[in-house]
């Protein structure tokens, strides 16, 4: 999962792409980037967070009215520095920049296609391909160059570019992935989320729609469509709602803190757990959801356990003493609220199974007498070929597992997850989501190489 942002027409428009950057930090901390444009490109990006990637200095060395940004989370390619975006190259005297979130499904087919037909890559990560690709395209007119570009693409990508002092914007036609629109001054910014606008004080226009493309030069936007799209084909990605993105977010046309109570009130509505002394999250992502489960059910809502904020990246290495440590730095019960009491934990989704565990085993040495977890959506059980880094049915822990089994695993009282009717019912337009992770159903056919490394040669 990845971040990104554009900004036109704006005199400082880095630094409104970093403060941007700052707020979707939490779809991709590996790795951080802006490329911006006055008479030349600049760029910076490196591996970190945006904290660690930019200083005063590096921005204002990043000149232009045009930037595109992005924060990384690798679904293809390993996490090295030739990985990190925007992805740049000069074609024929021209500065071509890519920031791109999701995962196209053809990336092997087109890879193999363009080292064929004599192009070198430099890097291991699908975004790639899309540069190529753009400088094999004719390309006299902006819309036909993006147009058949883009059409040749499948799979998830929300993705911007910056060709020279041009921004363009577009989102897959199944729009797996967020990206919206707001207005900035003169100019226009492009964010992955809504919260990213509001950190800019940019003004929300509307989302981009799923196969839309805009071209943006200055303070005039155009809009055109990929052939091919049906809005009855829509396929956004329902965990973006579940657990990635932010929940002062609003995408796929609904509040994500919103979509989350309701999902721990129909979880509750579904499976009630009686005579509980109360509920509480696994922070922080669990907290929305078990504040709907709390409200529905009636019960007292308590936070029972407290997360650190600011633990980084630690170098003491755990030993038989600090055995623990790695989850206790994070997340810490608070034995006095706990002892004795039987609890609802919710958690908004489990994966593979082992943070939960570990999460679990703290809570009850706190002293819980009963847990019951509730998980706000049903078991994950196929990988996600879209974005989301969802291993191999394998390395998922309610594959080939039944309910009762994952409890074992787990070392709950009770687990029950939320029912797919239950989950699409609270959202607004529940026809309108991808949910191949649950039920493998995929909306886009899937590759036949299903490694994140298959550039490398690892696969
Ligand atoms: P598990 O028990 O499966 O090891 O971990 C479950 C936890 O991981 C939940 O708290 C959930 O919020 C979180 N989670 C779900 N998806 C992702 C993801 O894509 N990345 C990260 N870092 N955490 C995730
Ligand atoms: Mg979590």
């Amino acid at each position: 999962m990845c971040g990104i942002i554009g900004i036109s027409d704006h005199p400082e428009a880095s630094k409104i792409a970093y403060l941007g950057l700052y707020a979707l930090q939490h779809r991709g901390e590996e790795a951080a980037g802006i490329a911006s444009y006055d008479t030349q490109v600049h760029i910076i990006k490196d591996r970190g967070l945006v904290f660690d990637v930019f200083n005063e200095a590096a921005l204002d060395s990043l000149k232009g009215s045009v930037a595109i940004a992005h924060t990384r989370y690798s679904t293809t390619g390993s996490s090295n520095v030739k990985n990190c975006q925007p992805f740049l190259v000069t074609h024929r005297n021209r500065p071509i920049a890519v920031a791109h979130n999701g995962n196209l499904t053809n990336t092997e087919e087109l890879y193999r296609k363009l080292e064929d037909e004599g192009s070198i890559f430099q890097t291991s990560m699908d975004s790639e391909i899309l540069v190529h690709l753009l400088a094999k395209t004719p390309n006299h007119d902006y819309k036909k160059w993006f147009v058949d570009m883009l059409a040749q693409l499948k799979g998830a990508f929300s993705v911007v570019f910056m060709v020279e002092d041009t921004l363009v914007g577009a989102r897959d036609r199944q729009g797996f992935r967020p990206l919206v629109l707001g207005k900035l001054g003169d100019g226009y910014m492009l964010a992955s989320e809504t919260c990213a606008l509001d950190l800019t004080k940019a003004e929300f226009i509307r989302e981009i729609e799923p196969g839309e493309i805009v071209i943006i030069k200055g303070s005039k936007i155009e809009s055109l469509f990929l052939p091919g799209c049906d809005k009855s084909k829509k396929a956004q990605c329902i965990f973006e709602n579940i657990y990635f993105a932010r929940p002062d977010s609003h995408i796929f046309n609904d509040n994500v803190y919103l979509v989350r109570k309701r999902l721990g009130a129909q979880l509750a509505k579904e499976s009630p757990v009686k005579d509980a002394d109360f509920v509480m999250p696994i922070p922080d992502s669990g907290v929305y959801a078990a504040l709907g489960y709390a409200n529905e059910l009636k019960v007292p809502f308590e936070v029972g356990m407290i997360r650190n904020h600011y633990i980084g990246r630690t170098f003491i290495q755990p030993s038989q003493f600090l055995r623990d440590f790695r989850v206790r730095v994070k997340l810490n019960p608070i034995s006095d609220v706990i002892r004795g009491k039987k609890v609802i934990v919710v958690e908004d989704s489990i994966v593979r199974g082992t943070t939960s565990r570990s999460r679990v085993r703290e809570i009850r040495k706190a002293g819980a007498k009963e847990i019951h977890m509730r998980i706000t959506c049903p078991p994950i059980i196929f990988p996600c070929f879209y974005g989301i880094d969802f291993p191999s049915s394998e390395e998922l822990i309610a594959y080939g597992k039944t309910v009762a089994e994952v409890a074992k695993f787990i070392e709950v009282d009770s687990l029950e997850y939320l029912s797919l009717d239950g989950m699409l019912s609270v959202m607004k337009d529940s026809g309108a989501f991808c949910h191949a992770c649950f039920t493998g159903k995929y909306p886009v056919d899937v590759p036949s190489n299903k490694s994140k490394y298959q550039l490398e040669g690892k696969a």
